[in-house]
């Protein structure tokens, strides 16, 4: 059984499968070389991994057996192990991400060339791939249908955990070759600091059971990052310690209109997850051939202001903060400073794509390109590209009193709760706030970049 973005022994397809079709089955995490080597020494992402992975073992060995893990390119691991031990089958839960198809093949091909063989079990999703398509057999490009025929076929099967695993028929495997200490593999830096959720099985299971309570809210609260509203699952579902069917039981469960809600956000995880699948070129280019040539023409110290939260507009700044600070970001807020990015910089959402990649603990490039794409107007199903978010506006209606711009820019803390929104229209400042030194002033006007967008992607044919 190889582990990879599914880090639970218990509801895991792949592990299931492997124990009903095995006497014995030898559990392998593989730390990816060509995918670490890419990450700096401080990356949060592999100290949430190395946690979960932690549990696993644990959870394992409460099953009479212990997680075996490796560093290096999968392609040669896992073929060189299951030859070491003997092995006729390695499963496997299937992952839809070009790098993933193109590692799975090459780690069958060997495989295969050995007379062995690589399942891959459906455990990401509840439908995927060819699953869901039109009446005329295509890939579904709009939510709204999708959904609707997602739920259709949903309505036909019950979403049930997968039983839990077999006892006593996973094998330990020698003290070399467990966890290693994050040092060891280059990640010393690597901390949980800043974190909000908690981590592991255990992390996933206590955050599931607290939104529970909340669920049935979960329409009204969810856009306002000031309150506690959504569920924090996200490095959850991603990383596979909680599965895609205990969330969706808990929404059939509860039933409320909260939990209605909130399983059409677990249907835009699968919308993503099948178009990137169908449509690999969107992890490069527009998914709208018409915006591939766009020139965008805005200037690097813009960007570097985006990053950094210093834009001088407060809401934007706040929640770069909270993405620097802590690996989260709420979703009305990652729409705001996307928009604000593409339509009021007027730079490429690739940049800010490849920004949101390398920082966010729950970094998945399908919901990723796809939110981006979503907020650039130049993916499927894209609002059009006239539709230009205001970040006052948005500002005031989704933090009123400014709760949260205060908790990430304190420098803004005393300012009414109008003014904190936009510094530079307020009538007057306290005493002591000086615009242009404690905050900067706005680095555009939205009013004047609005219109350039308008001209820019209207330029199109
Ligand atoms: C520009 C942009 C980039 C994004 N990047 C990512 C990303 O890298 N990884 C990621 O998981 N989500 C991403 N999202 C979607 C969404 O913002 C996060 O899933 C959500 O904020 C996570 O918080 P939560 O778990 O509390 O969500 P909840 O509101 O509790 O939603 C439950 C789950 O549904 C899924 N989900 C919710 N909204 C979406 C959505 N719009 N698209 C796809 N899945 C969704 C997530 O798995 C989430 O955990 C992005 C959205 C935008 C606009």
């Amino acid at each position: 059984m190889w582990f990879r973005r599914d880090l639970r022994a218990t509801d895991n397809t792949a592990l299931y499968q492997a124990l009903q079709s095995s006497p014995q089955v030898h559990c392998v995490f593989v730390l990816d070389s060509n995918i670490l080597q890419q990450l700096p020494a401080d990356d949060r992402r592999l100290a949430f991994i190395h946690s979960a992975l932690a549990e696993l073992d644990t959870s394992l060995r409460q099953h009479g057996g212990s997680l075996r893990v490796l560093h290096g390119d999968p392609a040669t691991v896992i073929p060189q192990l299951a030859r070491e031990l003997n092995c006729q089958q390695v499963f496997c839960n299937r992952d839809y991400e070009p790098y993933a198809r193109q590692r799975d093949a090459q780690v069958a091909a060997s495989l295969t060339a050995e007379g062995r063989s690589l399942h891959c079990c459906k455990d990401q999703v509840i439908f995927e791939c060819d699953e869901i398509l039109t009446g005329q057999g295509k890939p579904y490009t709009m939510f709204t249908p999708y959904m609707k025929a997602w739920r259709k076929r949903f309505s036909a099967l019950l979403a049930e955990p997968v039983p839990a695993p077999l006892q006593g028929a996973i094998a330990t495997v020698p003290a070399a070759q467990q966890l290693p200490p994050l040092a060891d593999i280059g990640f010393a830096g690597a901390s949980l600091e800043g974190l909000k959720v908690a981590t592991g099985r255990s992390g996933a299971l206590d955050l599931l059971q607290d939104f529970g309570r909340r669920l049935k809210h979960y329409r009204s609260c969810r856009d306002f990052p000031a309150i506690k509203g959504v569920s924090y699952l996200s490095a959850h579902l991603r990383f596979g310690t909680l599965s895609v069917r205990e969330a969706v039981t808990l929404a059939l469960a509860d039933g409320s209109d909260g939990a209605e809600c909130w399983l059409n956000e677990l249907i835009w995880r699968e919308f993503y997850q099948q178009l990137l699948w169908h449509f690999p070129q969107v992890a490069e280019t527009s998914f709208k051939e018409v915006y591939r040539d766009l020139a965008f023409p805005g200037e690097d110290a813009w960007f570097a202001a985006w990053c950094e939260g210093r834009t001088g507009y407060p809401i934007v700044d706040a929640a770069m903060r909270q993405l620097n600070h802590s690996g989260y970001m709420h979703n009305r807020l990652r729409m705001i400073v996307a928009s604000f990015l593409v339509k009021d910089l007027l730079i490429d959402w690739r940049r800010g794509e490849a920004y949101f990649a390398a920082k966010l603990l729950d970094f998945d490039l399908a919901a990723n390109n796809g939110g981006w794409q979503w907020a650039a107007s130049t993916g499927c199903d894209a609002q059009p590209y006239f539709r230009i978010f205001n970040p006052v506006t948005q500002s005031e209606k989704f933090d009123p009193e400014g709760k949260f711009i205060r908790r990430y820019v304190p420098e803004l803390a005393m300012l009414d709760n109008k003014a904190i929104h936009a510094p530079w229209l307020a009538k007057s400042l306290p005493a002591g706030f000086r615009l242009g030194q404690d905050y900067p002033e706005p680095i555009v006007d939205h009013a004047q970049q609005r219109e350039l967008a308008l001209a820019l992607f209207g330029r199109t044919p």
